[in-house]
Parts: C-alpha cells; sequence; structure tokens
C-alpha cells in the first residue's frame, strides 16, 4: 500500500527551480505574485528575513528556510551563501498538501540530520558547475523537499487539510476551484481507512485515525460545513490587533494601549482586559463566506496569523 505521503505527490506534482546559487549580499524581495513556494538553503554567512507583515528574524548557521506556498518575503544577506529555488507543488494554493503545511519552516541543518547527505551533494553540485547542473540540482531540490515533509511526519507534526478560504492577497479565490472537505476525505480513504475520533469540541478539524491509529489526520471543512457556532477563538497581530474572527472586518486596537505612558500597571491591564472581552461580546455568529453579500476582509491569512 503507498503511503499518504506518496499518494499526495502522486497527485500533486512537485516542481523545483534553482535560480540562485552562490553569494549574495544585499537584499532580495520576493512576492506572492508568480505563485510559487521558496526554498532558501543557507551554507553560510548570516541571513535577516521580513516577513509580509515586517517580522523579522535572523538566521546566522546553516538552515533551511521553506516557504511552501506563494508569500511575501525579503531576504538581507551578510556575506551569504545560498542555494534560492522556487518551488511549484501543483494545483496552486488548492493543493491540499500545500494548505496542510505552516506558513514557513525555519530549522538550522545541525536539527535536521536526514537532509545532510542531500544539502551536502546540493551545494557541491552548484558549486561545480558540470554540465547538466541546473536540472541536477533542481532534482535534489525537490528530493530535499520531500524530505523535510517525510521530517514533518516522522516528527509527529499533525497532518491537517483545511478547505481554502477566501483570505488569499490576490483576493482570487473562486469557490468553484476549491477542493472540498469531500474531496480530500474521498482522496484519502481511498488509500486508508479513516475513522471518525469523537469528542471534537471546538476544534476546527474532523479527526480521523488512520488505518485503526494511532496516528490520525484532521480536516478542516472551514467553507462546505463552517463551524462558527462552536469557535472560541480571538487572534492577536503581530501589530496588536484583536480579531474576533479571520473574517472580521473590524479589529480592536490593544498596542495604543500597551504603549501609553500615562497609564499606570493596574490601569493598562483593566483596560486590555476591557478591550478583549468588548471584542469577544462583539463576535459575529458566522464568518458569512456563503452569503451573497459576503465582502473579503483586507487582511490576508498571512498577515492575520493562522
Ligand atoms: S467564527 Fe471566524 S474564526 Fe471562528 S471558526 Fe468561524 S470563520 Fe473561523
Amino acid at each position: 500500500m503507498a503511503d499518504r505521503l506518496s499518494v499526495l505527490l502522486q497527485r500533486f506534482e512537485l516542481r523545483a527551480r534553482v535560480f540562485h546559487r552562490g553569494l549574495l549580499c544585499g537584499t532580495a524581495g520576493f512576492d506572492a505574485a508568480a505563485g510559487v513556494g521558496h526554498l532558501h538553503l543557507l551554507r553560510c554567512g548570516k541571513l535577516t528575513v521580513t516577513d509580509a507583515a515586517g517580522q523579522r528574524s535572523q538566521v546566522s548557521e546553516p538552515a533551511v528556510l521553506f516557504l511552501p506556498r506563494p508569500t511575501v518575503h525579503r531576504l538581507e544577506a551578510d556575506d551569504a551563501e545560498l542555494v534560492c529555488a522556487s518551488i511549484d507543488f501543483g494545483a496552486g494554493d488548492d493543493n491540499p498538501l500545500l494548505r496542510g503545511l505552516p506558513e514557513w519552516l525555519c530549522s538550522p541543518l545541525a536539527e535536521l540530520p536526514g537532509l545532510a547527505l542531500t544539502q551536502q551533494l546540493l551545494f557541491d553540485e552548484a558549486a561545480a558547475g558540470r554540465c547538466g547542473h541546473g536540472a541536477v540540482v533542481d532534482r535534489l531540490s525537490e528530493v530535499l523537499v520531500i524530505q523535510l515533509l517525510r521530517h514533518a511526519i516522522e516528527h509527529g507534526w499533525h497532518l491537517r487539510f483545511i478547505e481554502q478560504m477566501p483570505l488569499d492577497a490576490q483576493g482570487s479565490w473562486e469557490r468553484s476551484e476549491m477542493v472540498t472537505a469531500a474531496e480530500i476525505h474521498d482522496l484519502l480513504e481511498s488509500e486508508f481507512t479513516l475513522e471518525p475520533v469523537p469528542g471534537r469540541g471546538s476544534a476546527p478539524a474532523e479527526e480521523f485515525a488512520v488505518d485503526g491509529g494511532p496516528a490520525t489526520v484532521g480536516i478542516i471543512a472551514s467553507v462546505s460545513k463552517p463551524f462558527c457556532s462552536a469557535c472560541d477563538r480571538l487572534r492577536l497581530t503581530a501589530d496588536g490587533q484583536i480579531r474576533n474572527c479571520l473574517f472580521a472586518r473590524e479589529e480592536t486596537d490593544v498596542r495604543a494601549t500597551l504603549r501609553d505612558p500615562a497609564l499606570t500597571e493596574a490601569e493598562r491591564r483593566s483596560r486590555i482586559a476591557g478591550l478583549f472581552a468588548a471584542s469577544t461580546l462583539a463576535k459575529l455568529p458566522g464568518h458569512g463566506i456563503n452569503d451573497p453579500s459576503f465582502i473579503q476582509p483586507d487582511r490576508p491569512m498571512s498577515a492575520i496569523g493562522g
């Protein structure tokens, strides 16, 4: 029987294209318009990575940075030796494998020993420039991505699939192109037995035991079977705004209260508690995606925090 990763990779073809190898000094920006993800492999030097919300992270040891979806980001390199590839999983954002992955993954290579041989071959091949090296580094990048996915599965990262919601930065979501939860379930059930796990509560995912367990897989039917009536979530964005729903069109500002120098600590705490309470009470009964008057919020998912 084929394993679950192989099944998905057979259905959704993975393609990598290496577009940079070698030293990078200065800044390189990447937008989401090309519709591909990115893999950046840092061999040495330093990198500062800035995400779409302006959050900056420093990387100063050999590391892999994997952004599976089209994601706005910027690299500032300080004598960094890098291999950079675009990653296309096929079927764009609608690929259920892609939507089961985090926004980005950044890990020191020292913590990914299973990738050591591939990344060494990749760097060697990129530096040697022998005939056919372009195709070889592309294929090695694809192997590296599959090994990253395998690492995620083998280390107990919980696999969940979620229906695509109209929270994309491009505003190009189309219901007719969405892979539904029922289709995901049928696809998985063609290879595995899935038994519903009871006790969902307010969790977004319906959990299924795979082949009798203990492994489970979750399917989130956010559009076709909304679970808003059980939702107990608020989100605090990186710029200090409370959002009481992913699809909220209004936000509650906490940052100004946090930074107000005129407040005592007790006043600040009391006001922040009041802001959270008011935002909770204003929570709407549902996201309204299925309502003809639905308007997509300005913030895409990557700027909210999933
Ligand atoms: S209420 Fe909003 S945040 Fe909660 S489940 Fe529905 S869409 Fe998601």
